[in-house]
């Protein structure tokens, strides 16, 4: 199996980025549906793309994905007061939980938006070694019968013209919270256009909340929240160890009155 990696930049700053896992004879496919991608995305046309090709030589873990729980909120004020809630359920101090929500409202790199994510140990510290890329969790992907059993689920919530942004951010999800040490995710996308964003943990499943920002607002990120971790072991399994969802892990609901 090959991992295939497209990032794309503009006055070297990051525009967008996506990945897959595919068998040798789907490299080509796989190559220029991301140079598309690359090419024709809302926050504008790149100037540098670079898309590697790469044979995986680790063995690939088999998941199945986390389950997907769909909130209702009205705007982004409800939808923080839900992902405070939740991250409070899941035993994130407040202090951190204040720390990363600013963060990912004014730019967590001293305004800018990150190619990656922070990571936030118990403490509020900022553990990733490099402040402005972060930290990018790469080589994974979802097999065809995971995607087409995630397509029905998002087509009967009526979401699917947000498939794509469903789909790619539960894997990733996936991916963080399969690594130990990872105790939550935060993340809400940068997309002006795309409001929605979620709360992510192998506790309570990935719980997508449809407005975390304003539209138009270009801000977005993710943070990692981690306990009792080695950096370097950490990063090494985020960026390195192939993922791929090969089971939708259906969808669920939470009792509000766990959180
Ligand atoms: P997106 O969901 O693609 O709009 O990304 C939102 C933010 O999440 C980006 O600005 C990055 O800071 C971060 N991000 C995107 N992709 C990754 C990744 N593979 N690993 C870690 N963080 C990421």
């Amino acid at each position: 199996m090959y991992s295939v990696r497209m990032r794309a930049e503009r006055s070297k700053k990051h525009i967008s980025g996506a990945e897959r896992i595919v068998e040798e004879e789907n490299i080509s496919a796989a190559v220029s549906m991301l140079a598309e991608r690359a090419l024709c995305h809302e926050r504008g046309k790149p100037e540098f793309i670079n898309i590697s090709v790469e044979a995986l030589r680790t063995p690939i873990k088999s998941v199945n994905s986390l389950p997907l729980i769909l909130t209702q909120v009205e705007d982004s004020k409800e939808g923080k007061a839900l992902a405070r809630k939740l991250l409070l359920t899941l035993k994130i101090p407040l202090l951190c939980i204040e720390k990363a929500l600013a963060l990912l409202e004014g730019g967590p790199a001293d305004g800018e938006n990150m190619r990656g994510a922070v990571i936030m140990n118990m403490l509020g510290e900022r553990l990733e070694p490099d402040k402005h890329r972060g930290i990018r969790a790469s080589r994974m992907d979802i097999s065809r019968e995971a995607s087409g059993e995630l397509e029905h689920t998002i087509a009967d919530a009526g979401l699917m013209s947000y498939y794509t942004y469903i789909s790619e951010a539960l894997v990733l999800a996936t991916k963080v919270s399969s690594v130990e040490g990872t105790i939550a995710e935060l993340c809400w996308s940068d997309d002006p256009s795309y409001t929605a964003g979620y709360v992510a943990s192998r506790e309570l499943g990935y719980v997508r909340i449809p407005y975390l920002k304003q539209k138009g607002d270009n801000h977005g990120g993710r943070v990692f929240f981690v306990n009792n971790i080695d950096i370097r072991n950490y990063v090494h399994e985020m960026e390195n160890t192939p993922v791929l969802v090969n089971k939708f892990g259906g969808l669920k609901e939470i009792s509000m009155d766990r959180i």
